[in-house]
């Protein structure tokens, strides 16, 4: 995005440039308008190449996230789960053994309050407060956050990001398995929407969207795509900048 934003304020001042080249000296030049504010949420990423990232949220679950990271131990596969703090609290232990195999670990609040609706000071709370518990299960703080719902006000994005030091990614692919379609459906809304450079958003609450998985990363693999994390997804995408 920070690419396009580039192009655009190059282009911009070509424009400019070429408008004031060609005024007759008493006209006046024509005044710079404001470049647009670069984006800075993520829902998507350009990329050179089949690269996706998937992502599970409001975990973790006791009993269904360390099945989903036998499955995906199996295929050497690495996601990104967006973690709530409360079940970290609970669950250190799985959230240790994600990022030990490979796995990333991001923000997605304390208790999953609408961001939106809350104070700052409870905001800030939310986030801390989930920050601290990552890092005492992993040793790391966590650079990414999304927030619960994809909710947040355009004040609350710049202060996450600037303040508080995190990307705030959303998704582009989402299969509604929180409304538990059955694992057919989970799978066939993930393999038709996915798309290079797609992030995905699924739940590792629900049985079904883990029933679901064997099917998709086939389906996935199937059609050439390759998975990695969110950070490592933006980081393919400054690398074409
Ligand atoms: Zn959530």
């Amino acid at each position: 995005m920070l690419r396009f934003f580039c192009i655009s304020s190059a282009l911009l001042l070509v424009s400019v440039a070429l408008a004031q080249e060609s005024a007759s000296p008493t006209e006046k030049p024509t005044p710079i308008p404001t470049p647009p504010e670069p984006k800075i949420t993520v829902s998507s990423v350009p990329v050179d190449g089949p690269y996706i990232a998937l992502t599970f949220d409001d975990g973790p679950s006791e009993k269904l996230t360390p099945r989903l990271l036998d499955l995906l131990a199996q295929r050497h596969i690495h996601v990104t789960f967006f973690v709530i703090g409360e079940n970290v609290a609970q669950h250190p232990e799985i959230v240790k053994r994600a990022a030990r195999e490979g796995h990333e670990i991001g923000n997605h609040s304390w208790s999953h309050p609408n961001l939106a609706k809350i104070s700052d000071e409870n905001v800030r709370s939310q986030i801390k407060r989930t920050e601290e518990a990552i890092s005492g299960a992993i040793g790391a703080r966590p650079v990414l956050l999304r927030p619960p719902y994809g909710s947040l006000t355009a004040r609350q994005k710049h202060f996450i990001h600037d303040e508080l030091g995190y990307e705030i990614v959303l998704w582009d692919v989402d299969p509604y398995d929180w409304k538990r379609p059955g694992p057919t459906v989970v799978t066939n809304r993930i393999v038709k929407e996915t798309r290079p450079g797609s992030i995905v958003l699924s739940h590792d609450i629900h049985p079904g969207t883990i029933e679901a998985m064997p099917t998709t990363l086939s389906e996935l693999e199937a059609k050439g795509f390759k998975f990695v994390t969110v950070s490592e997804l933006l980081h393919m995408a400054r690398r074409l900048e």
